[in-house]
């Protein structure tokens, strides 16, 4: 430490950087504890086929339940869990918690799991995904796999080693967020995808401004031709919902059909609303 060595220079700076050490120190201990306190929880959102509104797969979302701070969301506290480590005991019980409620929908409705980065060099992660799967009987064709770009960054061989694997056992990966990286377009050759996501800042921005609209449906044209889908991420208005349709966007999610919530929240036996409200719903016996 500064202090020790005599560097004097140092001495200065020391009462605010302890004090920003010790912060982050307690938010890291009390993650920790968080995950041994039972705090996590996941919630849900459901993911739509654009033409019928009907959903056809629902994607689970972490949160913290801060016993003081209430309802704290996946960006404040992923990265931290990551850089400690924790994502991996954290990341294995969202993927068992979230596969043990999913057996319980309708057949035909898919569960979309996030996962890190970090998780990809566990070097664990395919007997966790596939233990989850067992122990809940989940079939491995109901699950969808979220990754970023950050998982494809180093063009790193054992992380597509991995992406393989978990496709041999029957699960889709998906890769989230796209537009937002570097050099997506090049991402695109290095894996099967069965899915893009369309990152939401170009839905937000596609009925106000003609080049993230004409990204859009480039996206979409670009993943039909390599013979994947597409979910487009944020959809707010009814008229971005018509919008990506007409683009030939298949799968949407967003507020406008439902916002994320606790498992007794999710409704999956009916359209939403806003389709209803325009055009005539499909329904599907179960
Ligand atoms: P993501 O995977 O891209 O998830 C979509 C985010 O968009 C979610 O934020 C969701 O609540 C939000 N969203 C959905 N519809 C709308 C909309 O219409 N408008 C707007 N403005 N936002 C919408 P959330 O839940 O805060 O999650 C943020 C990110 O945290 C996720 O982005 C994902 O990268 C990460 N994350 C969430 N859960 C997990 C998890 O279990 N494991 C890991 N590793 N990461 C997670
Ligand atoms: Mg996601
Ligand atoms: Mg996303
Ligand atoms: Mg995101």
């Amino acid at each position: 430490r500064a202090k020790a060595d005599g560097r004097g220079c140092f001495r200065f700076f020391e009462p605010a950087m302890d004090a920003d050490v010790r912060l982050q120190r307690e938010f890291e201990f009390e993650l920790r504890e968080a995950l041994v306190r039972q705090e996590f929880e996941i919630h849900y959102q459901p993911i739509v086929d654009i033409a019928t509104a009907r959903p056809c797969a629902v994607e689970a979302l972490v949160r913290w339940r801060h016993p003081h701070h209430g309802l704290i969301p996946p960006d404040k506290f992923i990265p931290v869990a990551e850089e400690i480590g924790l994502i991996i005991p954290l990341g294995e019980w969202i993927l068992g918690a979230a596969c043990r409620t999913a057996v319980a929908w309708p057949d035909d409705i898919r569960l979309a799991v996030n996962l890190s980065a970090v998780q990809f060099r566990s070097g664990t992660l395919v007997d966790v995904v596939r233990s989850a799967l067992r122990s809940s009987g989940l079939p491995a064709t109901r699950l969808e796999l979220e990754i970023t770009e950050s998982v494809l960054l180093q063009k790193d061989q054992d992380s597509i080693a991995v992406l393989h694997e978990l496709a041999g056992l029957g699960v889709r990966i998906v890769l989230d967020d796209f537009g937002t990286g570097y050099s997506s377009l090049s991402y695109l050759q290095l894996f099967p995808f069965s899915k893009i996501k369309i990152d939401k800042s170009f839905v937000a921005e596609m009925s106000s401004r003609s080049d993230c609209a004409a990204i859009v449906s480039t996206i979409i044209n670009l993943a039909k031709a390599l013979d994947m889908g597409t979910t487009a991420e944020g959809v707010e208005t009814q008229e971005q919902a018509e919008l990506l349709r007409a683009a030939g966007c298949r799968e949407a999610q967003g507020w406008l059909f439902g916002r994320p919530g606790p498992p007794s929240a999710l409704v999956l036996d009916r359209p939403a609303e806003p389709a209803q409200a325009t055009q005539t719903p499909v329904r599907i016996n179960r």
